[in-house]
């Protein structure tokens, strides 16, 4: 492994001016930054290490949001009796998410920042990987891209973005509260992450340095009767080839609100707008779902490998709400 000092801040603002120091990265739970060193695709000169220096609280405020430090752990959150009652499509995410074992370390602040899967940036031995060294070039392009994104997609990159419960907090509207330079500030989960244009290396819109101290996920309705798909090649301890995070706001047979987000299909936890817009106001049921369905494949592009997506994505988005909505 390439060498590198480790830091142990006290604090977090002390935590925040070590990462922010040339060539320095942030350690959480450590399950996917340690094996990123181990293989050598990330070679920072300092570590910070963050356990024991954010707050690792599972908090409803009095309006009925959830505040999660950034420290608090994957399985912690998904075995909250507050979370699992008010905002399912959380649990499910995360208990669909890696193994017992990893969400018993992985923190939720790590979770949202975990790199992409795509083999070729996660293994050295090839040289042409946009991500890992800008202006090499992109192998998956015509290369192995069975699980490649098929939204947000550029001749950079298209790799997908990891992350279960990111595509949850999409739907639901949540934010990340960022320590920086000058303070703290909020930003929307769904702002968080850059689609990868020309500069596929510059994943999020965090400064170098910025620390995310807690994620806030407003209360509603609809997040109280949600749920989360994820289809993938097997049961357990794989990533999405599709997703979906759905949540539903149903009053005497009309859908009043709909929030939908997908995983597995974007380059950043994708929220379906359009699938929305389609749902809101229609009366709650299969011919409803099979419609707003539709609308979740407008634009997308696929590879050699990975044309299934869409019919795909569309089945998940129809089984997903026949669920939330009663009708499964
Ligand atoms: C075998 C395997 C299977 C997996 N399957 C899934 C899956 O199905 N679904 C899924 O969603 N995930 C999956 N994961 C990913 C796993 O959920 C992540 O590794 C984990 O959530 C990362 O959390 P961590 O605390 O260990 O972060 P770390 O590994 O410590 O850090 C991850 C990144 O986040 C940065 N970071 C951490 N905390 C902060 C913070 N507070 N502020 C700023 N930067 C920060 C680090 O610098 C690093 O870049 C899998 C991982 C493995 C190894
Ligand atoms: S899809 Fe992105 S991460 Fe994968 S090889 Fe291409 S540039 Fe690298």
């Amino acid at each position: 492994m390439y060498p590198f000092t480790l830091e142990r801040p006290g604090d977090p603002a002390s935590a925040r001016r070590l990462g922010s120091a040339p060539s320095a990265q942030y350690i959480a739970g450590g399950t996917d930054m340690m094996q990123l060193l181990v293989d050598e695709i990330l070679r920072p000169e300092q570590l910070v290490a963050l356990d024991g220096v954010l707050d690792d609280r599972i908090e409803v405020a009095p309006d009925g949001s959830l505040r999660l430090g950034a420290a608090a752990k994957m399985s912690d959150i998904a075995a909250d009796p507050d979370v699992a009652v008010a905002f399912p499509v959380i649990a499910e995410a995360l208990l669909l998410s890696a193994s017992g074992q990893l969400r018993n370390m992985a923190t939720i602040g790590g979770n949202l920042l975990q790199r992409t899967r795509c083999p070729y940036f996660r293994d050295p031995g090839f040289h042409a990987c946009n991500k890992r060294a800008p202006g090499s070039g992109c192998a998956a392009m015509d290369g192995v891209n069975r699980t490649a994104a098929v939204l947000g997609t550029s001749d950079q990159c298209i790799a997908t973005n990891a992350s279960d419960v990111a595509v949850a907090l999409v739907a639901l509207g949540a934010e990340v509260h960022v320590l920086g330079p000058n303070g703290e500030r909020v930003v929307a989960v769904d702002a968080l992450y850059r689609l990868p244009s020309d500069t596929p290396s510059i994943e999020t819109v965090l400064d170098p340095g910025e620390l995310i101290t807690a994620v806030v996920v407003p209360a509603s309705p609809a997040a109280r009767r949600s749920h989360y798909l994820k289809v993938r090649d097997r049961e357990s301890f794989e990533f999405a080839l599709t997703s979906a995070a759905v949540a539903l706001d149903i009053d005497n047979g009309t859908i009043r609100a709909a929030r939908v987000a997908m995983g597995g299909v974007g380059t950043k936890p994708w929220r379906m707008r359009k699938v929305e817009d389609a749902l809101r106001g229609r009366p709650n049921g299969d011919d409803t779902y099979r419609n707003a369905a539709q609308h979740a494949t407008e634009g997308a592009v696929t590879r050699a490998q990975n044309e299934f997506k869409p019919e795909l994505m569309k089945r998940t988005v129809v089984r997903a709400l026949s669920v939330v909505g009663g009708r499964a």
